[in-house]
Order: C-alpha cells, then sequence, then structure tokens
C-alpha cells in the first residue's frame, strides 16, 4: 500500500506528491488526466518567478518534477469511489473506474474543479480567442478593449468591478430579472461609469471576427428582441463545479460541492487531507492550489508520524 495517495494531478496534486515524496514515504498519484486545468491554458503570467510560461509547458515540468521522485503515477485513470479505513491507522482504500482500488493509510484529494460552460455556438471555437473563464488571469489581455461578463452572482459581478478598472468597457449579461450578487457589490458596479448591465438577457451566440471573438448575441427575455454587443472578450462567470461527484456521502461537501477543510487542509475524516480548487480553498489559482497541496501532504506526513508504524 501507499503511504500517500494522491487523487489528482493539477497543480494542488504534484505539489502534494513532490512534497509527500521528499518526507520519503511511499506516494502515488492517481489522475484522469496529469496537469489538470493548466493543460487547458494559453498564457500564464501570474505564476510568481515565471513572467510568462505556457499551460503544456507548467504541466510537463510538473510530471517531470514529479517523476524525479520516484513517484508511482497512474495516469488516464478515474477515481470513483472512496473507501473509508477500517479504523484509525488503518487501510484506505480508493476503487477506480477501471474496477482495480488502491490501498493508502492516507489521502490527498486534488481532483481540481471545471469551469461550467454557456453551450452556446462558438463558446468551444473561440475559448483562449476572446472567450476566458479567469478574470485574474486573462483580465490584463484586454487592456483597453471593450468586453463581456457573462453572470451576475458574486463572481461575475467581482469579475466586472476587477476587469472595469482594466479594460475600457464591461458589459454584464445576466438571465435573470435582477443580479444575484451581494448589494456592496452591486453598488460597487454601479458607481463605475465604464460599465452597463443587462438584465433578462439570454446569451445566444459568441461571434467570430478574424479568427477571434468579435461580439455576443443575445436574447432580452421580456421583449423578445435579438441584440448584439460589440466586444473583443468574454467572461464566462456562471458557476465553478468541482470535480467531487464521486465523494458525495463519502465526505463533508460544501452546499457548493466542495470539500470542507480546514487551514490544515483536513477533511471530516482523519486521515483524509484535500487541496486546491475542489475543495473550499477560496481563490482557485495555480500558486494558491500548490500552497494548499503542500499544506495537505504536510499534514498527512504528520498524521501518518502518529498513526502508524513505518
Ligand atoms: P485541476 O488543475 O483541476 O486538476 C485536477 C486533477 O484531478 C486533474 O489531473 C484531473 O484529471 C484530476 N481528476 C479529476 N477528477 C478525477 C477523478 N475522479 N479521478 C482521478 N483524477 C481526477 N490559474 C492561474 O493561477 N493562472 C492562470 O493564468 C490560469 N489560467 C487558467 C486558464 C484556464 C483556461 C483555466 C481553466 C484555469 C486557469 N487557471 C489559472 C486556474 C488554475 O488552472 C487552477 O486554479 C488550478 O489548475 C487548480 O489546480 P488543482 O490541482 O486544484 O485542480
Amino acid at each position: 500500500p501507499f503511504d500517500v495517495l494522491v487523487v489528482g494531478g493539477g497543480p494542488a496534486g504534484a505539489a502534494a506528491a513532490i512534497y509527500a515524496a521528499r518526507k520519503g514515504i511511499r506516494t502515488g498519484v492517481v489522475a484522469e488526466r496529469f496537469g489538470g486545468q493548466v493543460l487547458d491554458t494559453m498564457s500564464i503570467e501570474n505564476f510568481p518567478s515565471v513572467e510568462y510560461t505556457e499551460g503544456p509547458k507548467l504541466g510537463a515540468s510538473l510530471e517531470a518534477h514529479v517523476r524525479s521522485y520516484g513517484v508511482e503515477m497512474i495516469n488516464g485513470q478515474r477515481a470513483a469511489e472512496l473507501i473509508p479505513a477500517p479504523e484509525t491507522g488503518g487501510l484506505f482504500g480508493v476503487r477506480l473506474e477501471s474496477g482495480a482500488t488502491l490501498k493508502a493509510k492516507s489521502i490527498i484529494l486534488a481532483t481540481g474543479a471545471r469551469w461550467r460552460q454557456t453551450g452556446v455556438p462558438g463558446e468551444e471555437a473561440l475559448r483562449n480567442k476572446g472567450v476566458t473563464y479567469c478574470p485574474h488571469c486573462d483580465g490584463p489581455l484586454f487592456k483597453g478593449k471593450r468586453v463581456a461578463v457573462i453572470g451576475g452572482g458574486n463572481s461575475g459581478i467581482e469579475a466586472a468591478i476587477d476587469l472595469a478598472g482594466v479594460v475600457d468597457h464591461v458589459t454584464v449579461l445576466e438571465f435573470d430579472s435582477k443580479l444575484r450578487a451581494d448589494d456592496v457589490l452591486q453598488k460597487k458596479l454601479a458607481s463605475l461609469p465604464n460599465t452597463a448591465v443587462h438584465l433578462n438577457a439570454q446569451t445566444t451566440e459568441m461571434v467570430e471576427k478574424n479568427g477571434k471573438l468579435g461580439g455576443l448575441k443575445f436574447t432580452d427575455r421580456v421583449s423578445g428582441e435579438s441584440r448584439n454587443v460589440d466586444v473583443e472578450g468574454c467572461f464566462v462567470q456562471i458557476g465553478l463545479l468541482p470535480n467531487t461527484e464521486w465523494l458525495t456521502g463519502a465526505i463533508t461537501l460544501s452546499p457548493r460541492g466542495e470539500i470542507e477543510m480546514d487551514a490544515r487542509g483536513a477533511t471530516s475524516i482523519p486521515g483524509v487531507f484535500a487541496a486546491g480548487d475542489a475543495t473550499t480553498e477560496p481563490f482557485k489559482q495555480i500558486v494558491v492550489a500548490m500552497g494548499s497541496g503542500s499544506t495537505a501532504a504536510l499534514s498527512a506526513f504528520d498524521y501518518l508520524i502518529r498513526t502508524s508504524t513505518p
């Protein structure tokens, strides 16, 4: 059995594996796709000490770093069930969709998250060509340009306020008849001169112009009218879905499905730790996920030296 089995191979899982392996304990990583969301990222400009890199490049260096410690890597496999240890210090099981079960004295859950997509025509083709999901990552790419934010919840309105300071103009499209963001955010947005809000706006298409996003089409759900906004950027902010469906019932999840954890990465089950975008960690960023993975690994090591004989 493994001393530590990390489920997930994104920045959080990779950092956890490196920290665990450096303690000289038997470490494994099982991941559906090693690299995680990073692989879908074009340019990364906020990873401190690296001015510019690209997702696939960062993914490959993470993999090489993990491999250099002799971590056992099981790639292309999806975890389907967490089987609790029969007693504290006992072995946990992680059953894979393929049917095999991996055993470990401690587990780190780092299965990340995925952005909810609108599903409208053009979204897939224009992803990273104007269509984006991460204002912290891509806001500066649209300096001086007109952008839209789809979604009027807290993340959408926070994004709009953030972007208003960087871009020329921000249009918020909200499907509902009112914004759902906190009042204080709505007031702040209303005070910014270079923003506009369309309520009852159902986005119907992301329109291409010269190989990039050129605008959005939406239907006003009250008048039934079809309208256009000319934008070069569109930030989709309609939710981040944690990849935790497989943990329902096994571990405490927040109402949004995030794994509940404390500042040490401990979950509701002793011996099971968590890290990164799959958890209640408030900010979903590479550097945050890596910090969180390192914390989880150090906590798992702490648990092992207290509960098991090497
Ligand atoms: P993920 O990266 O989501 O990794 C999750 C891992 O778990 C993957 O290996 C996945 O295959 C695996 N997995 C999921 N379910 C299972 C399962 N059931 N069984 C086994 N394995 C499973 N952040 C920045 O800091 N800067 C940026 O510039 C930036 N740009 C971004 C651009 C895009 C397009 C996207 C989508 C995100 C961007 N982010 C950026 C956010 C950043 O990528 C995430 O915060 C970070 O990857 C989270 O790391 P993680 O390890 O928690 O999860």
